[in-house]
């Protein structure tokens, strides 16, 4: 038996052909074209993922279930999609709607949570009995494994740590609160304080590197500018890891995983920020005496989606 994974994105839409190890054996994209009628966007899934099995040498009967991470909230009983910003998307039917094209069980999930969940089946968590994966992307989001199975809460609108209150009256957030955590800890966040360093200092490397144009900065030209020695560039990092800290002693003093997984695009900075996380981290946390939980980059990228969300139907291997 295969497991089809679906990574619904605001741009595409991946689906992969995944057994039941987590390995990739088939796969496609197919644009997710926001702003058309749900309807048009899941008939595209559904044709896009038989277009793949086909091509694989798979046929319909192959599949065990049709997992499909998805950046917002689902109700996990009825299969619709109850909030999902990015496609504009408010109570949609889509495990219904999909199975007008497969007709299989359809698990839903948030993508940060089947991504972390990929993670602890082949990834960087194997072996973990809990871990916390953040994605530190234009957001933050938050997918929560314990006991080897995704955590999504009691109501599904669990691990939204993005949107945890840092600064009370802070940076006003997209989600009309204010101060959330992901003002601070996401790219958007490194960016906008690079940006206020960069029109600060024009005789910084910084400014140099984006030409002295703000809407240049990236996420990545700040931390490679950081890395070369610049102190424009360090002090935004250093904040930024500050940030990061605070973050992540929550996650310790609140679940106290073994594991918390670093992805998304700031992730990519590699090294150079888990070395600096990983030395600052301990002066953050309230037991130092105690071990906590190890911090470690993603393994797995951008299939993460695609691996996690085939494997939510996946049953639990039973013990003894
Ligand atoms: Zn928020």
């Amino acid at each position: 038996m295969v497991y089809l994974g679906i990574d619904v994105g605001g741009t595409g839409i991946k689906i992969g052909v995944v057994d039941a190890e987590g390995a990739i054996l088939a796969q496609g994209e197919t644009p997710t074209l926001v702003g058309r009628p749900f309807e048009d966007i899941i008939h595209d899934m559904g044709v896009c993922a038989l277009g793949i099995l086909e091509r694989g040498g798979y046929s319909v009967e192959d599949v065990a279930s049709v997992g499909i991470g998805i950046p917002g909230i689902a109700d996990q009983n009825t299969g619709v999609v109850i909030f999902c910003t990015n496609l504009g998307w408010r109570d949609v039917p889509l495990r219904a709607e999909l199975q007008r094209y497969i007709d299989k069980p359809v698990y839903i999930d948030n993508d940060a949570t089947v991504a972390g969940y990929a993670e602890s089946i082949c990834g960087v968590s194997v072996g973990c009995h809990s871990s916390v994966f953040l994605t530190l992307g234009t957001g933050v989001g938050g997918g929560i494994v314990i006991a080897g199975r995704p955590w999504s809460g009691a109501h599904g609108v669990g691990s939204e740590i993005g949107h945890i209150p840092m600064d009370i009256d802070g940076e006003p957030c997209t989600c009309g609160n204010f101060g959330c955590l992901e003002r601070y800890c996401s790219a958007t966040a490194v960016i906008r304080m690079g940006r206020e360093a960069m029109l600060q200092h024009p005789d910084s490397d910084l400014y140099a590197a984006c030409g002295g144009d703000a809407n240049k900065v990236t996420a990545k030209i700040v931390f490679d500018c950081a890395r070369e020695g610049d102190d424009v560039s360090v002090k935004v990092f250093r904040r930024y890891v500050h940030y990061m800290c605070l973050a992540l002693d929550t996650v310790v003093a609140f679940l106290d995983p073994e594991m918390i997984i670093l992805g998304g695009g700031v992730s990519k900075a590699g090294n150079f920020l888990l070395d600096a996380i990983r030395e600052q981290l301990p002066r953050y946390v309230l037991f130092k005496t105690r071990p906590f939980a190890r911090i470690e980059i993603a393994r797995l990228g951008a299939d993460a989606g695609m691996i996690g969300a085939a494997m939510l139907g996946k049953q639990p291997v039973k013990e003894g």
